[in-house]
């Protein structure tokens, strides 16, 4: 089954509001092995709802419109389904009724405007709103299922959940199965050398490269008619690529470097202690995200500052005058200087020009050292991060992660593919 999702909204039409409704609404379908093949959002008029839901309908299976539902005169929904598929409003005395109680236990007199929440299109199926007024609405056009949820996230999920989603399931008619692989590293450009028309042999298979700060993201999904087939693809698939890329494969699914990297400090029982200069603490909010990182944190040193480098972690003023701040002597300083005074396990530090301003030719914007250092020996690399000063922050942020990830598990700190 091909659906169509509709979003409807003059809010999510102007980039006011993110459509994450269609976010979610796409990936519950994609784990029913329900496939979104197109995605189309409409403003709040009914004209272009209404041809909006003809062309979805001459072309999908199914659609699933979103918004549009309350009572306020901007909400045209219902009307300009009814209107083009010639299924005239009529009142729902159920509906009514649940809208009435939750009137009743509510604090406020709501206006009795609420009420037009239980116009629904003839022969619709409804589906009680567990957390708001707008029930579902389920309308068989000609053998097309065509489904109206209501805007608000939590009741949009609330719906699509316990019956939309369930509700097409039964009927979609082909497995999916999708798994992502999490590189860092490579670029997009070196994975795709390396991986070739690797997917061409996968029936029923795509992959998709997902690059951003992060890393690059390879996504593969397989769909088919037989669950055996689709299953038996996804485990070719995932051989043959983690046996080309496994070395830079970080994590699976949603997984953060930070999670990783916290697994891998708990699993040592060892605890670290962060200097940053350029980064400002971002590293140490990135290890902190993960819940349960007090841990392995112990402490971490913001060193802006030359004196600070030199008065928190002990860096030598004379390499500090020789070399520039932003120099591999004076990162493994900062990071065998954390380390001491924080007595811990393993020290990190970052320093660098994060831009836009203090580049010079010997050291331009984006220039960044990263050192580490442990029992397992000690570390320094050399970076040239491209992008806006947030960008370099993020990257340094990143890679910093990535070669404790690589450290801890006694790997050099160098991507490799292998
Ligand atoms: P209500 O009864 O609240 O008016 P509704 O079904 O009419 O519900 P809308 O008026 O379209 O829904 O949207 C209500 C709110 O839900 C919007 O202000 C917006 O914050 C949010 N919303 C609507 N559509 C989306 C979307 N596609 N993605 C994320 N949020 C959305
Ligand atoms: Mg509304």
């Amino acid at each position: 089954m091909r659906i169509e999702i509709v979003t409807i909204g003059n809010e999510v039409l102007s980039g006011r509001t993110f459509d994450t409704n269609f976010v979610f609404l796409a990936r519950a379908c994609e784990e029913a092995s329900v496939v979104v093949a197109w995605h189309t959002t409409v403003g709040d008029n009914s004209e272009a709802i209404g041809e909006t839901l003809k062309l979805a309908l001459s072309r999908a299976d199914g659609v699933i419109m979103t918004g549009g539902l309350g009572p306020t005169p901007d909400d045209v929904t219902r009307k300009a389904v009814a209107t083009a598929l010639n299924r005239p409003l009529q009142l729902d005395e159920g509906t009514l009724q649940h809208i009435r109680d939750r009137g009743k236990k509510s604090a406020r007199r709501l206006p009795s405007s609420v009420e037009t929440m239980a116009l629904v299109p003839r022969g619709a199926e409804l589906w009680q709103n567990p957390v708001g007024a707008a029930p579902g609405i389920l309308i068989d056009y000609r053998k097309k299922p065509v489904i109206l949820l209501p805007g608000p996230p939590p009741e949009l999920e609330a719906l699509a959940s316990q019956f939309a989603v369930p509700w097409l399931r039964e009927r979609a008619g082909t497995c999916v199965e999708s798994f992502t692989l999490r590189t860092f590293g490579m670029f997009e450009s070196q994975i795709h050398e390396r991986l070739g028309a690797i997917s061409d042999h996968w029936p029923g298979a795509s992959l998709a490269y997902l690059p951003s700060w992060f890393g690059v993201d390879l996504r593969v999904t397989v769909s088919g008619p037989s669950a055996t087939l689709v299953r038996d693809t996804a485990e070719r698939a995932y051989g043959e690529l983690t046996s080309k890329v496994g070395g830079v494969v970080y994590a699976e699914g949603t997984t953060g470097m930070e999670e990783v990297v916290s697994e891998a400090l708990v699993a040592k029982g060892w605890r670290i202690a962060a200097a940053e200069s350029c980064t400002g603490g971002l590293l140490t909010k990135r290890l902190t995200d993960v819940p349960g990182s007090s841990r392995y944190v112990e402490r971490s040193f913001v060193t802006y500052s030359n004196e600070a480098k030199q008065q928190l972690l002990g860096v030598s003023a004379e390499d500090l005058a020789r070399h520039g701040a932003v120099s591999a002597q004076v990162a493994e300083q900062m990071a065998q200087g954390a380390r001491k005074k924080a007595k811990v396990d393993v020290g990190v530090s970052i320093t660098g020009i994060a831009g836009p301003d203090g580049g010079s030719e010997e050291k331009p914007v984006g220039t960044v050292y990263i050192a580490i250092s442990s029992a397992l020996g000690d570390a320094v690399r050399h970076h040239r991060f491209m992008g806006t000063r947030a960008t370099v922050r993020e990257r340094a942020a990143q890679t910093t992660l990535d070669m404790l990830r690589r450290h801890l598990s006694g790997l050099p700190v160098e991507p490799a593919w292998d």
